[in-house]
């Protein structure tokens, strides 16, 4: 029987693992292939693979420091906003880490201590919660196993299937489908460009710049239309004078926006939720790595205390955050409200001047 069973090894997942790996009897479940026996990367999760300041700021405090490999590039030092409708472009300045997803993924989970027995192509299927324990029921490269654990963490992300199995009647977060593409072009932008467009989506859409190529995304509301507004968003940049081409290489990814702080869930009784599976991820940016660390570490220090009332230790230590989704809530009614963004985009507050190296 283990002590802690966790359900996914994203930043989520492998940052608690890791922290909580040398104190008690630990699963640590992961349905993906993260890294294959030849050394190769496996599959990475569909992400703009941008490391936001609060994301560093997180490293930092964990004492940790990112492996040269993980960065991509062009590393980007602005953000050129551009509001389509009212065709108003500005660059505001903030310090990103251009990474590569998988191999950042790939290297949270090197740094789960040895004692974490960490299985991945490892499918979390359902379970059983009786006054004892959790039984757990896995597919392991296609075998049905049975486990069982004192508590079980979501840390499975976005589409939770702990969640939805659990807790189906919890309010969710609103969710979008979020379609990306990588794409050949001709130049190589030196920003992350992130377009708001209300034709599009209700959110926004992105270009980023990563290792020769163009990732090229947007948060769109679920539906058929969604593949249809995509191919509209591309044809608008193709419009606005962007050249690139497509690969056929795309990939999409569920993606939340809590528009409450009460549309987070910390958990209950036997089972918690950390990262994106409890809701925790920015409603303004979908910036989510910073919040998967810091759950992670506010459930962590709740499980160092013990079992006993871990629920209550970690719904008070996220208190913070819970905030800081309010905070950022208040900034997305100005970031996405049309008449606001203009105004504010207009007024030039807390953007900077770019002047753009002039083409051979
Ligand atoms: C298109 C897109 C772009 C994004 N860009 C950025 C960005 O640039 N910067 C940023 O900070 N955030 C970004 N985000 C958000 C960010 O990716 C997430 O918020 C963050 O990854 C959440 O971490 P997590 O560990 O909670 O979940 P995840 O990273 O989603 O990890 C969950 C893990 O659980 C595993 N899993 C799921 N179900 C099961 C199961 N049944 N059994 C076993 N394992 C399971 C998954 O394979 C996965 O490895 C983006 C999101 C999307 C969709």
């Amino acid at each position: 029987m283990y002590d802690i069973a966790i359900i996914g090894a994203g930043p989520a997942g492998a940052t608690l693992a890791r922290l909580l790996g040398t104190h008690y009897k630990i699963l640590l479940v992961e349905k993906k292939t993260l890294s294959l026996p030849d050394g190769q990367q496996g599959s990475a999760k569909c992400c703009g693979g941008l490391l936001a300041p609060d994301a560093q700021r997180m490293l930092a405090t964990m004492g940790l420091g990112l492996p040269r490999d993980v960065l991509a590039g062009p590393q980007l030092f602005a953000v050129r906003a551009i509001d389509v409708p009212n065709r108003i472009e500005r660059y505001y300045q903030r310090p990103y880490l251009n990474i590569d997803r998988g191999k950042f993924d790939q290297w949270l989970t090197t740094l789960v201590p040895p004692g974490v027995d960490a299985r991945q192509s490892c499918f979390f299927r359902s379970l059983d919660i009786a006054d004892d324990g959790v039984t757990i029921h896995l597919a392991e490269s296609g075998v049905l196993r049975t486990v069982r654990a004192g508590i079980v963490i979501g840390a499975d992300g976005a589409f939770s299937l702990l969640r939805k199995q659990v807790f189906p009647l919890h309010p969710a977060p609103k969710s979008y489908v979020a379609i990306q593409e990588w794409c050949a072009s001709p130049e190589m932008l030196p920003h992350f460009i992130a377009l708001f467009d209300p034709e599009i989506t209700d959110f926004y859409s992105w270009i980023i710049p990563k290792d020769g190529r163009l990732l090229i995304g947007s948060a769109l509301r679920p539906g058929d239309q969604a593949s249809t507004q995509f191919s509209l968003f591309k044809t608008k940049l193709r419009d606005m004078g962007f050249a690139f081409e497509e690969k056929g290489e795309r990939a999409g990814a569920l993606l939340l926006r809590p528009q409450r702080a009460s549309q987070v869930f910390t958990g209950e009784g036997r089972i918690a939720f950390i990262g994106e599976a409890a809701g925790w991820i920015s409603p303004s940016s979908a910036e989510g790595i910073s919040y998967a660390f810091r759950s992670a570490v506010a459930l962590a220090d709740a499980l160092g205390q013990g079992l006993d009332g871990f629920q209550k230790r970690y719904h008070r230590n996220t208190g913070k955050l819970r905030r800081n989704i309010r905070r950022k809530n208040c900034k997305a009614q100005v970031m996405y409200r049309p008449l606001l963004r203009k105004l504010v985009m207009q007024s030039g507050l807390r953007s900077i001047d770019v002047r753009l190296p002039e083409q051979p």
